[in-house]
């Protein structure tokens, strides 16, 4: 990164200790809390030194504290087991076909040209660590506090959690391996796999499988060579999953595997996503999740809206609003082995939440409709580790004094504070124009934060 310290980032180094000591003084949010198994209306979060203390309708709320009131829902982070960061620089890309597996268009000269060239100069001009600030930047405004993707660790610069290279979460909790081709595992990462997967605490293992169109034999055929290399273990998470059949969810549901679902880019790349009704049928803990931008959604909550006008569509729909919520918070935290830590409001969990507007009200809907209907501009508040990392500027005054940047998010101003990041950096709109300029001599343009729900 660069070494140029702007004003804000001067400023950030001056009044960090400030924001640091507010940790310290209990913090009341209230709202209609979702769990996420269930909703409570009039509800209280209770949060000190990053953890929540409390959550209900009955929260005594200590002298001294401060309190915030809001009429928002208050929900869980999102937790999102599926992205590519780094790709998320670029905008929209519209293939205009549909392809038969992965390896397909990634062979095609158009992608070579459009995505994968640019990317890998970009990487190769150093501005990797750009790259993946900006893509952690447009995942929190999509109400995600905990990410996987990245490519390079040493870019962690301890904004959203990035749950597959945190050394730190590593040893606490399992390691997180994060795969995106099964057929270029060698013997020793299979070894290694299946070591963090027979480890205590238990690792796990996130990969890539039949991911192409369901009649795609060749995407088939990953699913029973995975198996046949021992694979199908506790702790594994099978990402896409388009050509699974009934039997493979099965298989799945007896050995403990779980699914990741990201319908989205299924079905702009393939023409349609995986049998999730028969996942349902056969009890398999899934996530949701949005692959990345180019071709997926900009993060979570616009995953979460796709799956919801998907589910729609279907007769019958397979799952509930709660269901498709519980798929980007609980069921996401447990498929890593992180359902004590983070994805629900329980005390003791780490202070990963969102605040989001609670526009079901006016159609007498229920807050998980309201979650699974949200746009970027309806994000109120994201809060990292009891850090209210971004939010809507009157919120955010509210809770922290930390300096803040202003981003423009479909027509709304919002703060994001940077107070979090290990090492002071220069500022967010320098790195949207370092990575801007960079892109423009290849001929591409920087993708906007948001699509603001389109
Ligand atoms: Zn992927």
């Amino acid at each position: 990164m660069r070494n140029r310290l702007s004003l804000i980032a001067v400023l950030c180094l001056l009044i960090a200790p400030v924001a640091i000591l507010a940790q310290s003084v209990p913090l009341a949010i209230t709202g209609t809390l979702v769990t996420p198994q269930e909703i409570v209306p009039n509800g209280t979060i209770l949060i000190q030194n990053g953890k929540i203390l409390a959550a209900g309708a009955q929260v005594q709320i200590p002298q001294g504290a401060t309190v915030v009131h809001t009429d928002g829902v208050i929900a869980p982070g999102l937790i999102d087991l599926h992205n590519h960061l780094t790709w998320n620089v670029f905008p929209r890309w519209k293939p205009n076909q549909e392809f038969g597996n992965r390896y397909d268009w990634q062979q095609k000269p158009v992608y070579n040209l459009l995505m994968s060239e640019p990317h890998y100069e970009l990487v190769s001009d150093g501005l990797e660590c750009e790259m993946e600030r900006y893509a952690e930047v447009k995942a929190i405004t999509e109400g995600e506090t905990s990410v996987v993707g990245g490519m390079y660790a040493a870019c962690d610069q301890g904004l959203a959690r990035n749950l597959d290279y945190d050394a730190e979460l590593g040893s606490k909790w399992g390691e997180i391996i994060y795969n995106v081709f099964p057929l270029t595992m060698s013997e020793s990462d299979v070894a290694q796999a299946i070591a963090a997967l027979n480890a205590k605490p238990r690792g796990s293992l996130l990969i890539h499988i039949a991911e192409g169109s369901p009649h795609d034999a060749s995407a088939a055929r990953e699913f029973s060579e995975f198996e046949g290399r021992g694979l199908l273990k506790p702790g594994v998470s099978i990402i896409h999953g388009v050509a699974l059949t009934p039997q493979n969810f099965a298989s799945m549901a007896k050995a403990g595997v779980g699914f990741i679902w990201s319908p989205r880019s299924n079905i702009e790349l393939y023409g349609d996503t995986a049998n999730v009704a028969a996942a349902k049928v056969a009890n398999v803990v899934m996530a949701l999740a949005p692959d990345w931008s180019p071709t997926g959604s900009d993060g979570l909550l616009g995953e979460l809206n796709y799956a919801s006008v998907w589910n729609g569509s279907q007769n019958p729909p397979p799952f509930t609003d709660r269901d498709l919520v519980m798929m980007a918070t609980s069921n996401a935290a447990a498929l890593v082995g992180l359902q004590d830590s983070i994805g629900s409001l329980t005390p003791g969990h780490a202070a990963d939440l969102i605040v989001i507007r609670d526009t079901g009200k006016a159609h007498n809907k229920d807050a998980y409709w309201s979650l699974t209907h949200a746009t970027p501009e309806d994000v109120d508040m994201v809060m990292i580790g009891g850090i209210a990392t971004y939010g809507n500027p009157q919120l955010m005054r509210q809770i922290s004094d930390s300096p803040v940047e202003t981003l423009r998010v479909c027509g709304s101003d919002k703060n994001i504070s940077f107070a979090s990041e290990k090492q002071k950096q220069e500022s967010f709109a320098e790195t949207e124009l370092t990575l801007g300029h960079a892109l423009l001599e290849m001929g591409r343009k920087l993708a906007p934060l948001s699509e603001c729900g389109n």
